[in-house]
């Protein structure tokens, strides 16, 4: 859907070992440039350059879910207790406000990924 080769193979490996029940390891939660970012061809310098808002849309999603979440931004926190807080947390409405301006809230796959996480 738009995205360069190089983003969905970093994508990929991230959600591959975030799904992977047998590993956990340490995940440095940020507001702002992530290992995605990484991978992304419109990493700028400083800021988030995909277009003149996209740099405030991404902190603001960044920073509601920290706060949703109870999380420090800087913190370093297991991977297993993030996705059980996520599960403890965020119900899949909660979305609806911490995901606004993404243009994929509305295909509702985040939130059937939520349910699911909920559901075990
Ligand atoms: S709607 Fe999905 S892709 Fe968009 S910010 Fe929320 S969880 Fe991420």
């Amino acid at each position: 859907m738009g995205y360069s080769e190089s983003f969905v193979e970093k994508m990929n490996e991230i959600v591959t070992d975030i799904r992977d029940g047998e590993k956990d390891f340490d995940i440095r939660v940020v507001a702002g440039f992530d290992e995605a970012c990484s991978a992304c061809p419109h990493k700028g310098e400083t800021l988030c350059s995909g277009n003149v808002k996209s740099n405030d849309k991404v902190m603001g999603l960044d920073r509601r879910t920290i706060d949703h979440l109870g999380l420090k931004a800087g913190g370093v926190y297991k991977k297993s207790y993030l996705v059980a807080l996520t599960a403890e947390k965020v119900e899949p409405d909660d979305l609806d406000q911490i995901c606004a301006g993404c243009s994929w809230l509305e295909y509702g796959v985040c939130k059937e990924g939520i349910a699911s996480l909920r559901e075990g």
